[in-house]
Order: structure tokens, then sequence, then C-alpha cells
């Protein structure tokens, strides 16, 4: 199974994607990881990407695709792959589509994680992060054992700085205009699925594994 998923802050697309990646064995690519792990490494995708970040520009689709396609011949992506955060613009889309063409390894399936605003202010506004083992609870729906303390290390549980009502709301709009084309491009391919995510995580798998019943048997995942 090859998927894009798509969602605004706070619809628990990160949860979801390493839910699906362990019960399919699907490798989950980000294209931020990728990007550093390439630069750190001094490849040459590295940097040619770095040429583009020293001249204070944006590396290029093109160069962001090509991680993307070398990562794809990793062996953990060969039954498949989940790629979060990416693509974010159609140009992004059009020259991964080409390049998932070209290897014949069309996409399956686009997951869109659906929320309304107030949830997601919500959700993030309650949200507090351990710094140390990166586990994440919520005061509204899952609050630590110990208040202000992480269950699972016991380090002390810190709140992003942008993650006040104002900003996120403002991160939702700016995050609505930028994917409201991208998810037009994949609704038009039959791509798109939707998946309302107001629900408890739980729930949320449940739905997403329906949504995908069909995909899986297909390929014997
Ligand atoms: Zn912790």
């Amino acid at each position: 199974m090859r998927l894009v998923l798509l969602g605004p802050p706070g619809a628990g697309k990160g949860t979801q994607a390493g839910r699906l990646a362990e019960k399919f064995t699907m490798a989950t690519i980000s294209t931020g990881d990728l990007l550093r792990e390439h630069v750190e490494n001094g490849t040459a995708l590295g940097r040619e990407a770095r040429a583009f970040m020293d001249r204070g520009e944006y590396v290029t689709d093109d160069v962001v695709v090509r991680m993307v396609m070398r990562r794809l011949g990793d062996d953990d992506a060969q039954e498949g792959f989940i790629l979060d955060g990416f693509p974010r613009t159609v140009p992004q889309a059009q020259a991964l589509e080409n390049a998932l063409a070209a290897a014949s390894r069309p996409l399956s399936a686009v997951l869109k994680y659906k929320i309304g605003d107030d949830m997601a202010v919500k959700r993030l506004a309650n949200r507090l992060t351990c710094p140390n083992c990166k586990r994440t609870y919520n005061l509204a729906f899952k609050p630590p054992t110990n208040e202000g303390v992480c269950d699972a290390c016991g380090h002390e549980l810190v709140r992003r700085q942008d993650d006040d009502e104002v900003t996120v709301r403002r991160r939702l709009e700016v995050y609505r205009e930028e994917t409201e084309p991208l998810e037009f491009f994949y609704w038009e391919r039959g791509l798109l699925r939707e998946i309302d995510a107001e629900v408890p995580e739980d729930v949320v798998t449940e739905r997403t594994l329906e949504e995908i019943a069909d995909l899986a048997d297909v390929e014997g995942a």
C-alpha cells in the first residue's frame, strides 16, 4: 500500500501513520528527516540541497522528490510506504506522481483526516509534550497520571510556544489555503478518501482500516 496522509495540525496524522506502519510493515517517510539526513551525511543530493539553503533559497521540489524516490528503494519501503507532510503543493504532487509512475509504483490512496477548527484548537491548546521521550498528552482527553509529569519517563512536561489559540487558528488557515488545491488534485484522480478525525484516536484507527480494507485485500498486506 502506498499512501499519502493529509490533515491539519491536531488531526492526529502522526499517530495514525505510526499505527499503520506497524500493522502493514510500511515505511513512514518524512521529507524533513530525509533532508536533514542527506545534508548531515553530505550525500550528493544533500550537497545539492545545501547549495540552495546556503543561498537562502528553498530546496527545489525536484531535489526533494529525488530524495523520496531514493528512500523508496530501501528494503523497508518495498511492501509500501506512508508519506507524511509531503507533498504540500500541487507542483510537488505532480512531480511525485511523475516519479512514482516512472517507477511503476503509483499511490494507492490519499487519506485526508478531517477535523474542525474548534476541535483542533482544543487538542493543540491542551497538548503537553515530554521533551525527553517525545510522548504527548492532552489535558482534556489524555492527561498524565501525575500532573505535569511524563508517565513513561518522569520528565517534566512542556507546552509548545506556538500552541496558543491565536497561533493555532492562523496555522489552520495557512494549512487550508495550502492544501485545498492539493486535495482537489487527488480528488480528481479518484485517490482522495476522507476520514472524520473528530473522535478518539482508536476510533480514527478503526475508520482508517475500514477505509483502506479494499487496498489491503488486493495487495495481501
Ligand atoms: Zn517522557
